[in-house]
């Protein structure tokens, strides 16, 4: 407890999967969160949740593609609470699609909503964090920003963005001695609602997506059998929980030498 005491930390994405177990394990932690995703519904769920079990917590609607909405957040969150501390840039999608069915709109969508936010993020942050004297950015990238994965080309693609904007970002801010550390944190399989809204054909074809974006998600596909098919050495898909504390580390001036870094988390997967 208290590893967050005094902190301000904004989390995208918050209401489902990693996002919403990091916003609640910051706020435990004694951070105020302001939670932001496109799913209001689910985001003012999560922040009641939190605020009943004693955090500090606000909502705000945010599709992270849109630039205006970046700013405006960032500098209600100033206003409000006087500094922003911590900045995880979790939203995010995975449509499954080979990519001779791929669409160029398909393409740059993905490109928008996982790698475009992360620097329309960072790029508003760190006025405003290096206004307190530093901060931390945490940006979610995957063990698909390290190894390919068929049908997941896409994807592969932005999250090896993410992984090499991450290092950038990192340097950028240090020579500048602006007092921000920016790492990406890299889950393998975990068990979120994210592989509900990809494809249920994978599972029958080793790990391969036969279904273009946006047309699957039916039935949410049993992650164990992908972690294991997967050849995930622990056998079993990660919990969002154990994203989370992976997060808190890097959010935590426990971290405080850590730049740069990609921190694995993965049953092995990557090993
Ligand atoms: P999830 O689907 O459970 O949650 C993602 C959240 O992001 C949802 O609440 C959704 O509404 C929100 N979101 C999507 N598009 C948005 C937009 N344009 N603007 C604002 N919010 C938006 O997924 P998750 O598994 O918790 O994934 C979180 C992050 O972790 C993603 O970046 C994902 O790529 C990454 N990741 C997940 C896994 C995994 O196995 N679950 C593995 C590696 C990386």
């Amino acid at each position: 407890m208290g590893r967050l005491e005094n902190k301000v930390a904004m989390v995208t994405g918050g209401a489902s999967g990693i996002g919403r177990a990091t916003a609640q394990l910051l706020a435990r932690e004694g951070a105020t969160v302001v939670l932001t995703d496109i799913d209001t519904q689910e985001g003012k769920f999560v922040v009641e949740g939190i605020k009943a079990k004693g955090g500090s917590a606000t909502f705000y609607q945010q599709n992270v593609v849109d630039e205006d909405t970046w700013k405006e957040i960032i500098e209600l969150t100033v206003k409000e609470f006087g500094r922003l501390d911590i900045l995880v840039n979790n939203a995010g999608i995975a449509p499954a699609c080979p990519i001779v069915d791929m669409s160029l709109d398909a393409w740059n969508n993905l490109m928008e909503v996982n790698v475009d936010s992360v620097f329309l993020g960072t790029k508003y942050a760190i006025p405003a964090m290096s206004a307190s004297g530093g901060g931390s950015i945490i940006n979610l990238s995957s063990v698909a920003g390290i190894i390919g994965a068929p049908g997941l080309t896409a994807y592969n693609a932005t999250k090896g963005a993410v992984r090499l904007f991450t290092k950038g970002a990192a340097k950028e801010c240090a020579v500048n001695q602006t007092g921000i550390r920016v790492n990406s944190v890299h889950p393998g399989i975990i068990d979120t609602a994210i592989w509900g809204k990809m494809d249920t054909s994978m599972k029958e074809n080793g790990g391969v997506s036969t279904l273009p974006p946006g047309e699957a998600g039916a039935n949410a596909p049993d992650v164990d059998a992908i972690a294991a098919m997967s050849q995930v050495p622990m056998g079993h898909a990660g919990k969002p929980e154990e994203i989370a504390a992976g997060i808190l580390f890097l959010a935590s001036d426990e971290s405080s030498h850590m730049t740069g870094s990609e921190l694995i988390i993965d049953g092995g997967f990557t090993s």
